[in-house]
Formats: C-alpha cells, structure tokens, sequence
C-alpha cells in the first residue's frame, strides 16, 4: 500500500509549515503548496517525504496542475489542507474593490477550487478536507470586511462540502484559529490590536503554529473519523466569551 499522503496549501510558512511537519511526523508524505516559490523550495530542501508545488490557489489551471502534480507524486490524496490565505485590515470605505478581489481569490475561491480539483481523488481514499478559517469569520469586527467575510464564506463552503461529500465518505471540518504570531497576522496586528487580543483571549495568550497544526491534523486524520461539518475554534477560548473582537 502507498504511504498517506496530506497536500497543504499555503505550506511554505506560518500555519501551514508546521502543520506539513506534524504530518512527516506522523508518517505522511506531504504535497506541500505556495505561490511563494522560493520561501517554499528552502521550505522543502530540508525535509524528506515532500513534493514542492508551486502554485496560486486562486487560479483554476494552476490548481488542476496542482492536484495532477500532487496525485503523479503521491498516487493518492488521503487529507486537503486548504490553509493558503491572505489578510488585509482597514475601513470599509478603504477597501477598494481591487482589495476586496485580491482576498476573496485566495481566501474563498482559493478554498473552492482546491477542493474541487482534489474531490475526485479524495473519494478514492475516503479522505478528509479541512479548511483554514479564522475566529474573524465567526464574529463581525471592525476592520476586516474582506478578510471576516472571507472566512465566514469558508464556514459556510465547509458545511456545504460536507452535506454533499459526505455519501462518498468525504469529511469536511473547518478550523478557526486565534491569533497566532505569523507573517500575516503580524502584518496587520498593531500594538494596540496584540494588547487587545491578550486581555480578550481566556488563555490571555496568542496560539502558536504547533497548536493550530495538531487541530488540524486530528481533523483530517482516522481519530476524527465521525466528525464532519464542524468548526472547531482553536482560540484559547476567544469565541467561547462573547466579547467582540478588538
Ligand atoms: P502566513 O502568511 O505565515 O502563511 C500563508 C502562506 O500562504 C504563505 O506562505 C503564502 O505565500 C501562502 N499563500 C497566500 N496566498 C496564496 C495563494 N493564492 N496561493 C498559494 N499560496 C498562497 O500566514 P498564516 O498565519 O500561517 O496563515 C495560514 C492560514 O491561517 C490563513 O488562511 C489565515 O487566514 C489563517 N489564520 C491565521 C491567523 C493568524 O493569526 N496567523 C488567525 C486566523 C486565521
């Protein structure tokens, strides 16, 4: 039998690197995805058992390159971790449409293509799909009209895939992380947002990569085998309090 194999998009950083090592450690061979070519081929030099693909989620003929790549790699695809994504804060009246666009491609359809080109081979293994979405996208705050409705769309996408896939049985789970100190949550999180966040968050703490990658990985592995349709917020009970994002 050929070995497990997880393909991850947005895999050459943050999130998405750290839930591509969990994987290896646990014995799965990992396609590992990025528009970022050279961050993910120094991502992937220096660890077994992967495939670099470098590819943009957000473009429907390099995402059927991509599941083709990843599928003549591997032979299979036993998990989807649509983890890829971008974030932009600002007032509405600033976000202008070119904005808007730049993160619905990644973020949402981004989400939507991946899992579409990779369901055929998905339905082979019985496999799973996860997607990354954010504690943004469970509740409305201020700055984040693209991003919170970005992911809140992911929400609802995982739940569709879910109904829908589940007969051929698919598995589709959705993960909302907290913040957590990567290259793009950095970018956009001012001082006042970090202090904000640490007096909000029960935990009274950002997340790390680590933590988010074992969510991820439970949920698209066999000890999540009768879990489909969830989000599991991964927020050190941020969304459990009620109070508002800051
Ligand atoms: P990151 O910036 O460290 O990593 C994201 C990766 O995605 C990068 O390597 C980037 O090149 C890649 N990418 C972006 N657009 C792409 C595209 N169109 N095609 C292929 N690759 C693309 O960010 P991260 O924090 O690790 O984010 C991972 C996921 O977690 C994202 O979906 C993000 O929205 C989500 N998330 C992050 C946080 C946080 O605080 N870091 C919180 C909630 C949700």
């Amino acid at each position: 039998m050929t070995q497990t194999c997880a393909l991850v998009t947005g895999a050459a950083r943050g999130i998405g690197l750290a839930t591509t090592d969990l994987f290896l450690e646990k014995g799965w061979r990992v396609a590992m995805v990025d528009r970022d070519r050279p961050a993910l081929l120094e991502a992937a030099a220096t660890r077994d058992n992967v495939l670099a693909i470098a590819r943009d989620v957000s473009n429907p003929q390099e995402v059927a390159a991509m599941a083709r790549e990843a599928l003549g790699w591997a032979g299979r695809i036993d998990a989807l971790v649509n983890n890829a994504g971008v974030a932009e804060f600002g007032p509405i009246e600033h976000c202008d449409f070119e904005t808007w666009r730049r993160v619905m491609a990644t973020n949402l359809d981004g989400v939507f293509l991946c899992s579409q080109a990779c369901t055929p081979a998905l339905k082979e293994t019985k496999g799973a799909i996860v997607n990354i979405a954010s504690i943004s996208g469970l509740r409305a705050s201020t700055l984040r009209v693209a991003y919170g409705t970005s992911k809140a769309a992911v929400i609802q996408l995982t739940k569709q895939y879910a109904a829908e896939l589940g007969e051929h049985g698919i598995r589709v789970n959705c993960v909302a992380p907290g913040p957590v100190r990567t290259k793009l949550a950095m970018a956009v999180h001012t001082p006042e947002i970090i202090q904000a966040y640490h007096e909000a968050i029960p935990l009274n703490r950002y997340g790390s990569e680590r933590e988010l990658a074992e969510v991820i990985v439970f949920l698209a592995g066999p000890q999540a085998s009768y879990v489909t349709g969830q989000v599991l917020a991964a927020d050190g009970g941020f969304d459990s309090t009620g109070v508002g994002l800051p």
